[in-house]
Formats: C-alpha cells, sequence, structure tokens
C-alpha cells in the first residue's frame, strides 16, 4: 500500500508538513488560555490584554484551518492519482490474462473489483489513512507539550494508551471481517445485475419470462447487501463509541490527577484547566482519530486484498524472456502431439492431435458436437497454451515467439461476431488502426457490405449498437470478414456459421469467405459441404482425437466416421456453394 505513495513522495512530504504546522497551531491555543487564566487570577488586569489573548487564540485555529486546506488538497492530489494508477494497473493487468482466466472467473466480479473496491481504496486512503498519520503527529507533539507543561500529568495520559492498542486490535478484527464480507456481498449483487442485465441476458431473461424470478434472485442478493452493510455499519459504530467513551474518561481521570497535584502544589489551577480544556482534548482527539482511521484502514484492507489478488496474478501466457518476433509469416502450421485439457476437467478437449499445414492450404475441422473443434482453434489463437506438444508457425513454436506477433498473423471469425458499441467505422478500423479510407471501402466491398453501408443511414459511421444489435447476424458476419480482409493475415481461423443467415445474407457471406480463403493458411470448422469439398485436407475429430484425415473422395471410400457423419448430414444437400445448405450442421 505504501509503495504506491512513493512515487508521490514530495506531496506526501508537504502534506506531514503542513501537518506538523497544523499540529503546532492546534496545540497553540494551550499556551494562550494557560496564560489567559493565569493572567485573570492576576489583580488589575487589562481588558485590551484579554481580547489580545483571545484574537491569538482564533487567528491561530484559524490559521491551523487554512493550512489544513492546503493539505487537503494535497492529500486529494495523491488518492486520485493513486486511484488513478490503481485502475489503469488493474485494466492493463486483466487485459494481459488468457482467455481460461475469464473463463473462470465472472466478469462482474471483476468489475467490482475495479469499481467498488477501488473505491473502498480511495475512501480509506482520502480520509483516514494521512489522517491517521496526522493523528498520531498530534498525539505524540501533545504528549511531549504535556511532558513539558507537567510531566506527571503527561505520565497519567500516557498510560491509556496500551489500553487504546489492545482495543484497536480487537476492533480492527473484527471490521476486516465485516468489511470483506460487505465486499463480496457488493461482488455478488453488481455480478448478477450485469449478467442479466447485458443485452444478451435481458434477451434470455425475456425469452423465459424470467423478469420475477431474476427480481426476487437481486432482492435476495440485494437484501444480502443490506444485511452485511448493516453489521459492517453498526461494527463502526459500537467502535466509534467505544473511542468516544474513552475520549470522555480521559480528562476525568485527568482531573482526579491534576486535583491531587493542585493540592500537594506540583500544579496551578490554569496549568490543569488548559490541560483538560486544550491539551487533553486535543490529545483525547487524536486518539480517536487514530482509532478511528485505522479501523477505517482496516476496513479498507479486504478491498485491497481483492484488489492485490488481480494485480499478483500471473499471466498464464505471456511473453517469455527472449521471445522472437514473427517476421513475414507464410503461414506453415505444424500442430505436433497436442493435448489440452481445461481445468478441472479430467478428460482432455484435445488429446495427442498431430497435423501438418502447407501455408495456403484450407482445412476443414469436422467431428461431432463436443469433439474439441473449437477448442483445436482456441490453442491455434493461443488463447490457451496446450499441456503436451507444441503448434508451430513457420517452425517457431508459439510460446517462443510474441504475443502480439502471433494475433497480427492470425485472421479470427468467430460464430458469435462481437461488434463494440461504436460507429462501423471504428469496428472495422479495430483490426488495423492505420488502414486509409481505400483500403477500408476495398474491404467492405470484398466482403459484400457496400450495400449495406449505402443503406445505412450514416453510412460508415452509424453506430451499431451494443453488441452491433443494429445489425442482422449476416451483416455482422460480413463485418467480421471485413474486419479479417483489413488485418490481411496470412493464417484464418473460422468458425462458419450458418445458422442464422438468411439465403441473401448467405450467398454474400459464402462469396466473401471464397475471396477471404485466397492464399491464406485457413482452420474453418467446416458447417458447409462447400467448404468441405474446397478444402484441402478435412480434419476429422473425435472426442479430442484425430481420426481420419484425407480428401472428402478418400474419407468417403475409408467408410469411417467421416463416412457416416456425410451419410447423416451432407447426403442429397447442394454442394453449390451459393445454395448451400443453411441449416447447421449440428454433427
Ligand atoms: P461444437 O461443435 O458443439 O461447438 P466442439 O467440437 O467445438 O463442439 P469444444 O467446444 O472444443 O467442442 O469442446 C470440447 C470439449 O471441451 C467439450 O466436452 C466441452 O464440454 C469442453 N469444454 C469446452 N470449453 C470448456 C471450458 N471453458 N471449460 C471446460 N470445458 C470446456
Amino acid at each position: 500500500m505504501f509503495a504506491y505513495l512513493r512515487p508521490h513522495k514530495p506531496a506526501v512530504v508537504a502534506s506531514i508538513a503542513c501537518l506538523i504546522v497544523q499540529s503546532i497551531l492546534l496545540l497553540a491555543p494551550f499556551i494562550v488560555v494557560e496564560q489567559l487564566i493565569n493572567y485573570l487570577q492576576q489583580p488589575h488586569g487589562s481588558f485590551s490584554r484579554i481580547v489580545l489573548y483571545a484574537l491569538a487564540g482564533v487567528g491561530l485555529v484559524a490559521a491551523s484551518g487554512l493550512v489544513g486546506i492546503l493539505r487537503g488538497w494535497l492529500v486529494l492530489r495523491i488518492t486520485t492519482s493513486i486511484v488513478t494508477d490503481l485502475r489503469t494497473q488493474l485494466v492493463g493487468r486483466l487485459l494481459g490474462q488468457s482467455v481460461a482466466y475469464f473463463t473462470s472467473n465472472r466478469g462482474g466480479e471483476l468489475m467490482s473489483r475495479l469499481l467498488n473496491d477501488v473505491n473502498v481504496v480511495e475512501a480509506a486512503l482520502g480520509d483516514n489513512a494521512l489522517t491517521l498519520v496526522g493523528s498520531v503527529i498530534t498525539a505524540v507533539a501533545s504528549i511531549v507539550v504535556m511532558a513539558v507543561v507537567q510531566w506527571r500529568l503527561a505520565v497519567v495520559t500516557v498510560a491509556i494508551l496500551p489500553c487504546l492498542a489492545l482495543m484497536l486490535r480487537a476492533a480492527s478484527g473484527r471490521v476486516y471481517r465485516t468489511r470483506r464480507d460487505l465486499q463480496e456481498r457488493l461482488a455478488d449483487f453488481t455480478a448478477h445485475s450485469q449478467e442479466i442485465l447485458s443485452l444478451s441476458g435481458i434477451m434470455l431473461v425475456k425469452s423465459f419470462a424470467r423478469e420475477a424470478a431474476e427480481a426476487e434472485r437481486s432482492a435476495v442478493l440485494a437484501d444480502n447487501l443490506r444485511r452485511s452493510d448493516l453489521r459492517a455499519g453498526m461494527t463502526s459504530r459500537w467502535i466509534a463509541l467505544g473511542f468516544q467513551l474513552g475520549q470522555t474518561l480521559a480528562p476525568l481521570v485527568l482531573i482526579v490527577a491534576g486535583g491531587w497535584l493542585i493540592e500537594r502544589r506540583h500544579a496551578t489551577l490554569g496549568t490543569l484547566i488548559a490541560f483538560i480544556s486544550v491539551l487533553a482534548l486535543r490529545f483525547g482527539a487524536a486518539l480517536a482519530g487514530i482509532g478511528n482511521g485505522a479501523v477505517t484502514v482496516a476496513g479498507a484492507l479486504p478491498a485491497w486484498d481483492r484488489v492485490f489478488t488481480i494485480l499478483d496474478e500471473q499471466w498464464a501466457i505471456g511473453d517469455r524472456p527472449g521471445s522472437i518476433k514473427l517476421e513475414n509469416p507464410v503461414g506453415a502450421v505444424r500442430i505436433e502431439g497436442v493435448t489440452y485439457a481445461y481445468e478441472g476437467q479430467s478428460r482432455p478437449a484435445i488429446d495427442g492431435v498431430s497435423i501438418d499445414v502447407a501455408p495456403g492450404q484450407l482445412v476443414a475441422l469436422v467431428g461431432p458436437s463436443g469433439a474439441g473443434k473449437t477448442t483445436m482453434t482456441s490453442l491455434l489463437a493461443r488463447f490457451y497454451d496446450p499441456d503436451r506438444g507444441s503448434i508451430k508457425i513457420d517452425g517457431y513454436d508459439l510460446r517462443e515467439l510474441r504475443r502480439r506477433s502471433v494475433a497480427e498473423a492470425i485472421g479470427l471469425v468467430l460464430q458469435d461476431t462481437h461488434l463494440f458499441n461504436a460507429t462501423l467505422r471504428e469496428n472495422l478500423l479495430y483490426a488495423r488502426p492505420d488502414a486509409d479510407e481505400d483500403a477500408l471501402l476495398r474491404a467492405c466491398r470484398d466482403a459484400y457490405l457496400d450495400a449495406l453501408i449505402a443503406a445505412l443511414p450514416d453510412g460508415l459511421n452509424t453506430m451499431v449498437g451494443e453488441r452491433g444489435h443494429r445489425l442482422s447476424g449476416g451483416e455482422k458476419q460480413r463485418v467480421a470478414i471485413a474486419r479479417v480482409i483489413l488485418k490481411d493475415a496470412p493464417i484464418l481461423i473460422l468458425d462458419e456459421a450458418t445458422s442464422h443467415l438468411d439465403s441473401a445474407s448467405e450467398q454474400f457471406v459464402q462469396a466473401a469467405l471464397a475471396r477471404l480463403f485466397a492464399g491464406r493458411t485457413s482452420f474453418v470448422i467446416a458447417h458447409r459441404l462447400s467448404t468441405v469439398l474446397a478444402a484441402d485436407t478435412i480434419v476429422v475429430l473425435d472426442r479430442g482425437h484425430l481420426v481420419e484425415q484425407g480428401s472428402h473422395a478418400e474419407l468417403l471410400a475409408a467408410g469411417g466416421l467421416y463416412a457416416g457423419l456425410y451419410e447423416i448430414q451432407f447426403r442429397g444437400r447442394d454442394d453449390d456453394p451459393i445454395d448451400d445448405a443453411t441449416e447447421p450442421v449440428g454433427w
């Protein structure tokens, strides 16, 4: 936590200097009050002298207030910068995580850490951590002044400290636990809200008419949050009451001790009154400040823990030291004995698969549902690293290559096209931000998007809506294809979806794909007979194993799994690329 203060050293030093000045200024009235009371006890005092004392007291308090404002500004500058650093680091850290990380962590939970937990950190830092330092300084300064003025009373005052330490220890532990629970409940509520209120979530809720059930679930989560909030809030209040009582009791102890000292002529009445009214109160306030500050910091620690869990999490798939940049790849792909099991799964999704693909070849991946086709393409895109075996591009193991250069060499078109809620142009340029207008229009033409763009109200500058919902499935897929054309990557991975396309869209997508495959090493999860027939090699997967590989004719002749699948799925269907089957081949 303190490491985050290091870059702000000058501001931290300045704010501590302000605190010291402020503490001295706050303690100075003690001298004034002591002088005033002692002066009042003298006969023939002058009224103007009394006013002067009063004004000096007020002036010192005002000056301390101004220094306080300066310190507040410095502290705010520090805390807001730290929070900005934290948020930026968190997002950077998350962006570097592997896909597996996101499948095993809830998006809403991560969002909650990014927002709710960082907010707690900010509140604790701003209002308390540095004020805590201030209270410690005020307490120490008070003790020094007390010791100088009346050491016997100072000893009595300091004797309170061990009690406070014990109270703090017990309080911090309890606050930590209640606050951790509160942050977890908050994350649960955020995650659930995010899930049901996302576009795909709300569509699912509506399609099953589950609004009432989701509202009920939300109410349960909100109530859990309320109870946790109540517990955490009440814990803080009880603790605050403890400190308040301590603060009230301390002067009482001092009055008793002081009375005894006056009786024995070790102290004057002026000293005692000033001691109790200013010093002891200031000291008591400082102790209460320490108590409350420490408790709030303890309450913020669970949020820090949650933030640091993300920051400390290693990247499963990162650049190794000495990794190589893939320069001008030609697209030769060699998969050697690759085995991969998802976390927590006993059976590998891909088991000992080897495929050798020459540059420019079209590989059709076929197999029954759950055979491992998507897993294979995810491994190729290095969303995951194989447990055993290797995948090589142009002879280099993916793990030896810089991630960025691998991503640049691969064009991905997934079944479910994701578009950002931005303009069509911005979505297209995502593939190549520096592409010029000519290249952009050419890609749109090659993906058969020009008619769509002409029909859109603002052409390329039309907003596509959340996840691109303003576009049809076929249009979105053509946007994805245009994006990949623009990227001009030598290797292509494509999940060939046809299920949501009408026949007109289908024709366009089909023709756009034919152009896309030309000259690129392509891996296609084939749902169309035309792709299967056009493939240089068909890879048949079953339960993670490569069971057959060859051309359509070879595999049919072999009479194995492929022949069976073909019999069920393709026979009798038109293999014309334009008039291909529109139903998905569920295999
Ligand atoms: P389909 O044609 O139905 O899309 P597929 O051949 O693409 O299927 P994969 O998605 O690769 O199959 O899945 C292979 C196996 O891995 C399946 O048994 C699936 O349940 C499992 N699987 C897929 N993704 C995960 C995941 N994130 N975590 C755990 N298991 C997974």
